[in-house]
């Protein structure tokens, strides 16, 4: 049973890093980078968007990559 739940840990993590990474320079993105996505389906970094050929079709989703799967909570300052 442990080694279930290690296996499912792994691939969950190596999903979670492979998921975002550009078509094009196969590049993970960095926290705080933004990917996006073309008309054609792929998802491309920041540096890649602007080398895209046009029959790739324009970025029509933007998503900001973030530390972990769940957003960090952000509240007001105190005064
Ligand atoms: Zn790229």
């Amino acid at each position: 049973m442990p080694q279930e739940i290690s296996s499912v840990l792994f691939r969950t993590s190596v999903r979670a890093l492979t998921s975002h990474r550009c078509s094009r320079c196969r590049r993970t993105p960095l926290v705080g980078e933004l990917v996006h996505e073309l008309e054609s389906g792929q998802h491309v970094c920041t540096l890649c968007v602007g080398r895209v050929p046009a029959n790739q079709g324009g970025p029509v989703r933007s998503e900001r990559i973030h530390a972990s799967e769940r957003r960090l909570l952000v509240g007001p300052r105190a005064a």
